[in-house]
């Protein structure tokens, strides 16, 4: 049972999972069951969850479950990683156009995860994703969304892209990876930074600090489940219900107590996505 980690104490005050795969499984097992899923999360004060669809097949699903879930808002996306894949094949304006119709969904409220991954892509994929990249930016200027970035391995050129096109004026780096002069950087162009479990690992000390230098009212948090699991419990499948690990340690990086975070993020959240 390793893999699935006891259930936290509650927070105090209810939070929201600023970004969830709820429609990934890990290593090929069943995806997790819905409504269990989120009652379980709701059990320890996390009532409200972003779902991230970000392939055809997983915003089509976001669309399905926003409606069935008063629980769930949704953001769709090509992401990074996807979009030089359909674009090698032929099928990446097909699929930009179904994005689009997706996400005029009310309960669609975030287009992302786009951005950079110079990790999983290697330089043939580039241009390929910055053009997905600005195209995901513009949608979300014209639609009125918040936008959710995934950086990996591009700080740089996340940053000039987003100078360049204008940034929507909800903005969120999800799963935040950056150095504390990043992290400054970004409070200033009033993005918000969304912390995952990974704030919480040994050998993260340059993401705490990027963390104790971001503004309380800038402050996300999420799971980027099943991915990133926080400490203690790395390495296990994770999941919403396991977000307070996560606050904790934030509050203890942030010295403020654990109240006054949870009302933060969850003001935060409500102020990107509007409300539930
Ligand atoms: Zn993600």
């Amino acid at each position: 049972m390793s893999d699935r980690p006891p259930a936290p104490a509650p927070l105090p005050i209810a939070v929201v999972d600023n970004h969830t795969h709820l429609d990934i499984a890990r290593d090929d097992g069943p995806p997790p069951d819905l409504a269990a899923t989120i009652a379980q999360a709701t059990a320890v004060g996390v009532n409200r969850m972003v779902q991230i669809g970000c392939d055809l097949p997983g915003a089509r699903f976001t669309a399905r479950v926003v409606d069935e879930h008063p629980a769930l808002l949704g953001g769709v996306s090509l992401h990074p990683n996807e979009a030089p894949r359909l674009a090698d094949r032929g099928e990446l304006a097909a699929a930009q156009a179904e994005i689009e119709r997706l996400a005029a969904h009310p309960r669609i409220r975030v287009i992302g995860e786009t951005g950079l991954d110079y990790f999983r892509t290697g330089p043939e994929g580039v241009e390929a994703q910055q053009d997905s990249f600005r195209w995901h930016i513009d949608l979300a200027k014209r639609t009125g969304k918040a936008l959710q970035i995934h950086d990996r391995d591009a700080h740089e050129d996340v940053m000039r892209i987003l100078r360049e096109e204008g940034a929507p004026d909800r903005t969120v780096l999800h799963c935040f990876s950056g150095d504390i002069t990043m992290a400054r950087e970004c409070a200033d162009r009033g993005y918000y930074l969304s912390f995952a479990g990974t704030v919480t690992f040994k050998n993260a000390q340059g993401l705490r600090n990027a963390l104790s230098v971001t503004p309380l009212e800038q402050v996300l948090v999420e799971t980027d489940a099943p991915y990133l699991t926080p400490s203690p419990h790395r390495g296990a499948t994770n999941a919403p219900y396991l977000v307070p690990f996560t606050v904790r340690a934030m509050a203890g990086v942030l010295n403020v107590d654990v109240p006054r975070l949870c009302t933060a993020i969850s003001d935060n959240s409500e102020r990107v996505y509007g409300p539930w």
